[in-house]
């Protein structure tokens, strides 16, 4: 993890915010080559839910809301955490955090269950305070007035931009039941334990979708959409042996939930949630239909049935899937890989990224700085440019430039050397070497040839 963390900040994946004020609680910047990364995430996702599928359509609502959306959904009410305060060193926790951490370290050692009377604070193993419920909605005011009616509050989900725009959306697109309505924006949640870089953070952006159903379908669409969130990840690269499905237990299961799967990847510290799937019932549906007075049902104008739909919602975080892109795609190879003659037989660091993940999909060098290798160079990153985002680079040695690559996870380079020219006497073949990052292999790939030649190694 601290590796990750390193190259993030040092090739301009991830910066922590604020940095030169000493950073402010958990939040990060991106990077230039983290912003790429993170569209490209963004754009995988969006393109598998609402293009290549026909019954899923975008929304982009706002993120200040009503806050009566929060009275109905339950947020004001009940989503809130519980917090735990250190007598001695008066460091905050999340009680079922350090509960379910305990119980782990006392498997097969005691059948008690453990209580949270047993549990002492990590940071310090002083004693810790009574338990209470923390609501981790951020508020604001809107308008100039700072009074209580101008409360409202920054939205903890996304999900219900999309549950109060229902009908509009359904209407607009003329959708029949079962489609979906899919969405990508910042959340923001007041965390008590924000932490493992940017697997937790207190603003990061969700991609949701809620899927609509008809009652007694809804057990066979959420097996399905089950099946998507694992192939997502395995299409994108993400080795299957990281991933594993968790049944959410009856009793923990939230406010709104029938029941819910998380997929959950193995990270550094452990097995951890990375998307989750919620049968919400149509409990959203007909909370915001008696907040509201507005009619929420559907009419089947087939069968002329009326009826709430139900609502399966994969919810995954961008950042959070960011970050495990960046740690399933990241090998070090002990004593390097390079062959040729200037290699530094050191660790070399490959990000094995997906084409569509990549956020640089080409480099292109010249092998000498100077005409007409650098002229030629720069012609064919400007032509690729249209296309894909690619990297000039005439600095050092060529196999100091592919390991500069390698380690941002650039799938192909490109060097135009002297046999593309030619030299006295002997005429260019006007060729470049393209060398594949995960092969090593290089072909010769004549000029004219080389963008058909990566849309298809690419397949973007
Ligand atoms: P957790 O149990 O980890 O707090 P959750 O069950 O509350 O998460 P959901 O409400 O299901 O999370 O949110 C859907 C997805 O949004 C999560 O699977 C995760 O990928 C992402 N997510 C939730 N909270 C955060 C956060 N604080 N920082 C980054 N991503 C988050």
């Amino acid at each position: 993890m601290e590796k990750i963390v390193g190259l993030a900040k040092r090739r301009g994946f991830v910066f922590p915010g604020s940095d030169i004020y000493g950073g402010i609680g958990s939040t990060y910047d991106y990077g230039p080559l983290g912003v790429l990364l993170k569209n490209n995430i963004r754009t995988a996702w969006w393109k598998a839910m609402t293009q290549e599928r026909d019954d899923v359509v975008g929304l982009d609502s706002a993120i200040l809301m009503s806050p009566k959306v929060w009275e109905a959904s339950g947020h004001l009410a009940g989503f809130s955490d519980p917090l735990v305060d250190c007598k001695n060193c008066k460091k905050r926790w999340r009680a079922d955090h350090l509960l379910e951490a305990k119980s782990a370290e006392m498997a097969g050692l005691r059948e008690a269950p453990v209580e949270m009377k047993d549990v002492r604070c990590p940071a310090c193993g002083g004693e810790l305070g009574e338990e209470r419920q923390f609501n981790m909605m951020m508020k604001t005011f809107l308008g100039p007035v700072e009074e209580a009616a101008a409360v409202v509050y920054l939205r903890p989900e996304t999900a219900q931009g999309i549950f109060v725009n229902f009908k509009n959306a359904q209407e607009s697109a003329r959708k029949r039941v079962p489609f979906g309505i899919a969405q990508v924006g910042k959340s923001f949640r007041n965390e008590i334990t924000p932490g493992n870089f940017i697997f937790r953070t207190r603003e990061f952006e969700q991609m949701e979708m809620e899927f609509f159903v008809k009652p007694g379908t809804d057990e066979e669409w959420f097996e399905s959409w089950k099946q998507f969130m694992m192939d997502w990840f395995t299409r994108f690269g993400v080795k299957a042996d990281n991933l594993r499905f968790l049944e959410h237990a009856k009793e923990k299961l939230s406010h709104y939930s029938k029941r819910t799967v998380d997929l959950e990847y193995q990270y550094p510290w452990g097995w951890g949630e990375l998307w989750g799937c919620a049968n919400r019932t149509d409990f959203d549906l007909k909370q915001h239909e008696k907040h509201s007075g507005q009619d929420l049902s559907y009419r089947d104008d087939l069968t002329n049935e009326r009826y709430h739909p139900y609502v399966i919602e994969p919810a995954l975080g961008l950042d959070r899937a960011m970050l495990v892109f960046m740690l399933d795609a990241y090998e070090e190879i002990d004593g390097g890989r390079s062959t040729t003659t200037d290699a530094v037989k050191d660790i070399e660091t490959v990000l094995r990224f997906h084409p569509a993940i990549a956020p640089i999909k080409a480099a292109i060098f010249p092998l000498s700085k100077k005409e007409p290798l650098t002229g030629i160079a720069h012609e064919l990153r400007n032509r690729l440019a249209r296309r894909w985002s690619v990297q000039y680079d005439e600095t050092g040695s060529v196999g100091k430039r592919y390991r500069r690559q390698d380690e941002i996870g650039t799938p192909f380079c490109i060097t135009v050397d002297f046999q593309t020219v030619g030299e006295e006497g002997v005429p260019g073949d006007d060729k470049v070497t393209v060398r594949d990052r995960d092969t090593m292999l290089q072909e010769r790939v004549a000029i004219s040839e080389l963008e058909s030649y990566l849309a298809a190694k690419l397949g973007c």
